[in-house]
């Protein structure tokens, strides 16, 4: 068994975090306190590739292995909970199931443009206000076939990057069953008449990645925009939300990451009772918690990478390094504000953000309790 990395991801690694200190890192605090995207650092990503980073190369992708893409989203977590989840959510929710499942025809329309940065971002519209954890069953936005069009009726809500995005792949009914074959995704350009984007949500954290509702009102696709195959909707979605977890698994790996650097530098500049309060043992042991979380969070969402670029079956991993990670994501940020003391709970440390940020991650893509269903159902068989 081989721990390292490869010299190539070891490139890309030091590439991207480079990259993401100069251009992500610097405006993290401003994108949270002004709520905006930061367009400015996504402008470069095209050439980097960090746009497309499993998108094949023939689609003006990066074509990276799972491992790379990894690396990639944890060193943007790093560097600013926003940034990455829109990054996150385009490579893995917006843009990987057109890759896997989309027609020659929309793959070529549409991926060349968000992968090269020419374009917008991806979106994927799943959620509803009677369906999050139970899509089979609550979804209720319809898409009916009349001539050779789609339309779609219906809302949707908490869609990540909905107002930056050029195209948001939409999970609609095509059956008036609930089976699990009832399902299907459909691609809605954002500028298709009957489409509103409503106002981006108020939210905790994550203020510089835009969240919307979304309504549907007799909005018209051609019957081309269907991606993969009608009433599959739902195991593409399963099968997305694998690759996804993975993602949001190592972008918490990153929010931690940064969370408990700055614990480090923070714990060795104070003083109290006439030393570092890096030399008290209880400050010691929630550092070192952190060091062992991170690296075994680490660990596994490498594996759950790994295990899907060498095409072995991962959900089980998938699940488990985002439930893993993501949960060691939050109680890093929330001992890091304990280090600080008073200041962790002042917007001039990174801490408070961080922490903000990282309370999502156990909701999104499968909120914990769905991925502990997910594992345990892998343990003991059945549905
Ligand atoms: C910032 C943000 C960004 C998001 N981005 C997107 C996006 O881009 N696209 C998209 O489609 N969605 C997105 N979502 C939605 C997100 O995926 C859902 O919020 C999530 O799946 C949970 O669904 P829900 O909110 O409907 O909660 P519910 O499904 O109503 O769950 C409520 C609670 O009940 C628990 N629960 C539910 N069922 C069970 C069960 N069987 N057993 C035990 N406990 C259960 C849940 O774990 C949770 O604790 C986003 C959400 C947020 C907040």
């Amino acid at each position: 068994m081989n721990f390292d990395l490869t010299d190539e991801q070891r490139m890309w690694q030091k590439a991207v975090h480079n990259f993401v200190a100069a251009e992500v890192q610097s405006r993290a605090r401003e994108v949270d306190e002004t709520s905006t995207f930061n367009w400015q650092a996504v402008h470069k990503m095209g050439p980097l590739g960090l746009l497309g980073l499993s998108i094949p190369e023939e689609y003006e992708g990066a074509g990276m292995d799972a491992l790379s893409a990894a690396i990639a989203i944890e060193e943007l977590g790093w560097g600013c909970g926003s940034t990455a989840l829109a990054l996150a959510a385009h490579n893995g929710l917006g843009t990987a199931p057109l890759a896997a499942f989309g027609s020659e025809a929309l793959k070529q329309r549409w991926l060349p443009l968000v992968a090269s940065g020419r374009g917008k971002l991806g979106a994927l519209a799943l959620t509803e206000p009677g369906a999050g954890s139970d899509l089979q069953g609550g979804v209720r936005t319809k898409a009916e076939i009349d001539g050779d069009e789609w339309v779609i009726n219906g809302s949707k809500m908490w869609c990540t990057n909905a107002s930056i995005a050029e195209y948001i792949i939409t999970l609609a009914r095509t059956e008036p069953t609930s089976g699990s074959h009832s399902l299907s995704m459909i691609l809605v350009p954002t500028d298709t008449p009957g489409l509103t984007i409503h106002p981006a949500e108020k939210k905790m954290g994550l203020k510089g990645s835009p969240t919307h509702a979304v309504t549907y009102e007799n909005v018209r696709v051609p019957l081309e925009n269907l991606i993969g195959k009608q009433g599959r909707g739902l195991q593409q979605t399963l099968s997305t939300l694998d690759g996804g977890r993975i993602s949001i698994g190592a972008l918490s790996v990153g929010l931690a990451q940064a969370a408990y650097e700055a614990a480090i530098d923070y714990a060795k500049q104070r003083q109290t009772f006439g030393k570092p309060i890096a030399e008290h043992q209880a400050i010691q042991f929630m550092l070192a918690d952190a060091a062992t979380e991170i690296d075994s969070a680490r660990l596994m969402v490498y594996r759950a990478a790994w295990l899907k670029q060498e095409g072995r079956p991962y959900t089980r991993e998938a699940a488990m390094a985002k439930l893993f990670a993501t949960e060691t994501g939050e109680r890093v940020a929330r001992n890091a504000i304990q280090i600080h003391g008073g200041m962790g709970y002042s917007s001039q440390y990174p801490v408070e953000r961080i922490y903000r940020d990282a309370r999502l991650m156990t909701i999104g893509e499968g909120t914990s309790e769905i991925n502990r269903m997910v594992i345990a159902r892998q343990i003991l068989g059945g549905r």
